[in-house]
């Protein structure tokens, strides 16, 4: 029997309102552009009823991040876009705990002063229909009728855990249809190439990715030559002739790849701009995600907040983390990726731009046939990112399953979604967790 959404968030705004306004409310949330909006609607609802609030951004697998919020003995903490696999650690928590979480859960009950709102326990997909922020925003609401205003950055999460693949349904669409209809949003059908100029809209367009091209300065110089494009144009001056054509190319180009057709239809599609800062939703959760995983947290909270100094300032550091990324995708690109009859892996340095550059290769890069695993070893552990797609959990795909399992044989810590997933697991276990993960998805493929 599932449970519902729109009680439990009336029942999350009861338990913060039975809090003094003296209280100042403990959020922790995920650090990625889905966990950075769904902890600044939840932050931005509280700080509305009058109560301060103080926030952490953390990232996988929160061990020590934990730790630390549990010695504060907070008398209310909020768990945003995390939590249902960490419940064993949060259960332990002083205080009043309140989850809101689209990842797999590992327990359904909520424990003494602890409340569980998770997606995937409402009747609610939360790889698909509902992500951190969208859930948080039901809590908003429930607190406040008013926090509507709040209703983009839900749909901004959605963008950045890629909900948009196959088209917004369930929770994200009702969101969308509600923000459209206020007028709160511009709606066009446009391709994604932001950037000063052409030029650099194509150079830094790492998602999609266009293989031979992003990155690529003589290649870009070379198509725009024969587009007879000045490659300084900015992409709103393109002529309707020039963008035509270029559209044209690009989706070519995917075609020719092989790009599955779910995710050249995530290229040219419709988009929505946020009316206040004139910017596009997707681009909005890509300037989050590189902020949270780029180390610069409170420069994200602050974009959310709507500070054009604080987006100006993102902007310019985008650059250096992109460019980053492309290199290791060209270099994806070039070479490939080591193979095991059930999936693909490839060994990467920097673990926060791991499961980034994973989610692209495996979507601009490789056939669609297998998941992608990307592997960072760092101070005596192996960070592990996994991604798949909509056509391999159709398949019967559940890294998710998969990382938990491997965690829990290994001694680490794991989960996330059937569709992307990850795990932190001792060194010394890397050729155990190769052929356990073989074994677990040939099981998963066969049944
Ligand atoms: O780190 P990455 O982006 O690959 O994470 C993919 C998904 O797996 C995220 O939703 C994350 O919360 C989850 N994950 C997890 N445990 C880990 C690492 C990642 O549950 N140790
Ligand atoms: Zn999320």
């Amino acid at each position: 029997m599932f449970q519902n959404l729109r009680e439990l968030s009336h029942a999350a705004a009861e338990y913060i309102l039975s809090h003094p306004k003296t209280s100042r409310i403990r959020v922790v949330s995920h650090y990625d552009a889905d966990g950075i909006t769904a902890a600044f609607i939840v932050c931005k609802a509280v700080y509305r009823k009058g109560y301060d609030f103080h926030l952490s951004l953390m990232r996988n697998p929160f061990i020590e991040g934990l730790e630390r919020v549990k010695k504060e003995g907070n008398e209310l903490t909020i768990f945003t876009d995390m939590g249902s696999g960490q419940i064993e650690t949060i259960e332990s928590f002083k205080g009043k705990k309140i989850i809101v979480d689209h990842h797999q859960y590992i327990k359904k009950e909520s424990g003494k002063d602890l409340l569980q709102i998770n997606a995937n326990l409402c009747g609610v997909n939360g790889s698909y229909e509902a992500c951190g922020a969208t859930l948080s925003y039901y809590v908003a609401k429930a607190l406040d009728q008013k926090n509507e205003d709040l209703a983009p950055f839900a749909l901004i999460g959605a963008m950045g855990d890629k909900q948009y693949i196959g088209g917004l349904r369930g929770l994200n669409k009702e969101i969308l249809e509600e923000t459209v209809g206020k007028k709160m949003l511009d709606k066009k059908t446009d391709i994604k190439l932001p950037g000063e100029n052409i030029y650099e809209a194509l150079y830094y367009s790492a998602d999609p990715y266009y293989t031979n091209l992003s990155g690529r300065e003589e290649e870009i110089n070379k198509l725009l030559k024969k587009l007879k494009i000045n490659p300084r144009t900015k992409t709103r001056d393109l002529k309707k002739q020039e963008k035509k054509q270029l559209n044209s190319y690009l989706m070519l180009k995917l075609i020719k790849n092989n790009c599955e057709k779910n995710i050249i239809d995530t290229v040219i599609r419709e988009r929505y701009w946020l009316k206040q800062l004139n910017i596009e939703l997707e681009r909005f959760a890509d300037i989050l995600d590189f902020c949270g995983k780029g180390g610069k947290r409170g420069l994200a909270f602050a974009v959310c907040q709507g500070d054009k100094e604080a987006l100006a300032e993102a902007l310019q550091n985008e650059r250096e983390y992109k460019e980053k990324v492309l290199e290791k995708l060209k270099k994806l690109d070039e070479k490939g990726a080591e193979e095991k009859e059930n999936f693909r892996f490839f060994y990467c340095e920097n673990s926060s731009m791991a499961g980034v550059i994973a989610g692209v290769a495996i979507n601009y890069i490789f056939d669609k046939e297998k998941p992608l695993v990307s592997i960072v070893c760092k101070n005596e552990e192996l960070h592990i990112s996994s991604r798949g797609n909509q056509y391999l959990v159709k398949k019967g795909l559940d890294l998710g399953a998969a990382m938990r399992e491997i965690s829990k044989k290994t001694g680490g810590h794991g989960g996330g979604h059937n569709i992307a997933a990850g795990a932190t697991i001792p060194l010394n276990k890397k050729e155990e967790f190769l052929q356990q993960l073989d074994i677990i998805l040939s099981k998963q493929f066969k049944s």
